[in-house]
């Protein structure tokens, strides 16, 4: 089998990642709306009817804002904790999976592992996704590290990091106060320099590239967060990619 992917965005705006294991497509959040989403499918050569499922790491509107419309026009099942779903504004899904954020479960070819983060929402999770031998993993909307994060991340083939801000940048920036609090906090966001040093602990022979997603807009921009993670690994520059905020990246196969 075979696991490969593609970003349709990915920033403080708007997050969503297609996956495809083997002929099983699965989305991974939703955080555009449901007309940007389906362009951006249609882009990557991917009618939405194909799409097997989407899995929802939590309920932010960053990550489900084209959710429902897209399950209901396309009849996609969404799974996703009851935590996140209790905190839906449109729960109007026909078709909803609840999962566990400890248990893994099979969508067709694809065989999934959730995780719990540390993030100011209801129960938020994100995804390893594999086909049984090469895994992809997804780890944004983070405040810190955990420990289990960490032991779940090591060893994966594929990584989409966040790299949300700039430190200077969010210090000296226009945010308020409190704002500025949430994001670096415990329950916020990854900064580039906390992204780095996980990168450069996470790093290994098998690790074929590194993603950074989920920048923000107005405190962090991708030479930042691009030269912070870059520059505290051991390869290439080559190995590592900045994903756009609002287009659609380019389809990655693991080899
Ligand atoms: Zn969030
Ligand atoms: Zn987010």
């Amino acid at each position: 089998m075979s696991v490969s992917f593609i970003s349709l965005g990915s920033g403080s705006n708007g997050n969503s990642t297609l996956v495809r294991v083997a002929d099983t497509l699965i989305l991974i959040d939703a955080g555009f709306s449901a007309r940007i989403i389906s362009q951006r499918l249609f882009d990557a050569g991917v009618d939405p009817e194909q799409i097997s499922a989407i899995l929802v790491s939590h309920e932010h509107s960053d990550h489900v804002k084209g959710i429902a419309v897209l399950a209901r026009k396309y009849h996609i099942p969404v799974w996703l904790t009851r935590g996140s779903f209790s905190r839906l504004k449109d729960q109007n899904i026909p078709k909803v999976e609840f999962i566990h954020p400890h248990g893994s479960f099979c969508i067709g070819d694809a065989k999934i592992t959730p995780f719990p983060i540390p993030h100011d929402a209801a129960e938020p999770c994100q995804y390893i996704i594999s086909d049984g031998v090469k895994r992809f993993a997804i780890a944004t909307d983070m405040g810190c590290v955990t420990p289990y994060v960490h032991q779940q991340l090591s060893g994966v083939d594929a990584l989409l990091l966040e790299a949300n801000y700039d430190h200077t940048m969010l210090q000296n920036g226009s945010y308020p106060y409190s704002l500025r609090t949430r994001i670096d906090g415990r329950y916020g966001h990854l900064s580039n320099d906390q992204s780095a040093a996980l990168a450069a602990r996470l790093e290994h022979p098998g690790l074929q590239k590194l993603f950074l997603g989920h920048l923000s807009e107005n405190n962090n921009t991708p030479q930042s967060a691009f030269e912070s993670v870059a520059n505290r690994l051991q390869r290439g520059g080559d190995d590592v990619a900045v994903l756009k905020r609002a287009a659609l990246g380019d389809w990655f196969a693991l080899s």
